[in-house]
């Protein structure tokens, strides 16, 4: 579903925050990126989303090779992303329901669907009764069940988030992890990145280790050696 094949990432002032990295990650797999701060998580989720481009290599998502996509393409290829974010970046002066519904205004969905749709990922992540609620009145770890909530709601086929427990304490850090858990369940495709060391061990996912800009470990998977 994923896959870096020699990727490089220079940023201008030419640091290099992504070093010759390559890996795949097949449909359906559930896997930890994780790393020492400034090690290129962001960097490696940002060439995934197509928010930053290599310098060198090739990333390739779902079979398009993502360098040879225009703007419009771009934004067609996002619709299969879901992203959540550290902090979460709800619009505050919005209800639960319009900041998940969000994505779904954008993508122009029929208004019928629209409420069906909300309702389904508010209820996944356990927030049906909050939706006239703003996110002000929500603790840390519901704001972080509305963003996942917003990032589900076109039922992406992979969901990639960045530290997305990274403002939360291990009980709700569990709470949040075991709902990515359920969309995997699903069939979803899901790519966390976390420094939560901790966190991470208790949980038998295969995990993805960057050091300054290397892949350290594991890059190829379970099923083998080979690279395709
Ligand atoms: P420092 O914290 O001084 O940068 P290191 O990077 O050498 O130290 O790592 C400290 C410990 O964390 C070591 O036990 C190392 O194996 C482990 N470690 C470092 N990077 C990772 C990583 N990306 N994933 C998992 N463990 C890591
Ligand atoms: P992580 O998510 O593991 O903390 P990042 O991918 O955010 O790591 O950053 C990796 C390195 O790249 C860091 O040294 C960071 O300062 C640098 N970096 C990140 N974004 C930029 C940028 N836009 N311009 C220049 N350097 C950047």
């Amino acid at each position: 579903m994923i896959h870096f094949d020699q990727v490089s990432k220079r940023y201008d002032g030419g640091f290099e925050a992504l070093s010759s990295v390559s890996f795949h990650i097949e449909p359906g797999e559930f896997v930890f990126l994780t790393g020492h701060s400034g090690a290129g998580k962001s960097t490696l989720l940002k060439l995934v989303t197509a928010t930053e481009k290599p310098s060198s290599g090739q990333v390739r998502v779902d079979g398009q090779q993502l360098k040879s996509l225009n703007r419009r393409e771009i934004a067609f290829y996002r619709r299969k992303l879901g992203i959540v974010h550290q902090d979460h970046q709800l619009l505050m002066n919005h209800s639960v329901y319009d900041n998940v519904a969000q994505p779904l205004f954008i993508s122009g969905e029929h208004p019928g669907d629209v409420k069906r749709r909300v309702h389904a990922a508010l209820d996944k992540v356990g927030l049906l009764n909050k939706e006239k609620f703003r996110p002000i009145q929500l603790s840390g770890g519901e704001q972080q069940r509305v963003g996942i909530a917003r990032a589900v709601v076109k039922k992406p086929d992979v969901i990639l988030a960045d530290e997305p427990t990274g403002n939360l304490d291990p009980a709700l850090s569990r709470d949040i992890m075991n709902l990515f858990a359920q969309f995997n369940d699903i069939g979803t495709t899901v790519l966390i990145a976390s420094h939560d060391l901790g966190l991470i061990a208790r949980l038998n996912y295969r995990v993805l280790s960057l050091k300054q800009g290397q892949m350290i470990s594991s890059p190829f998977g379970t099923n083998g050696g080979t690279y395709g």
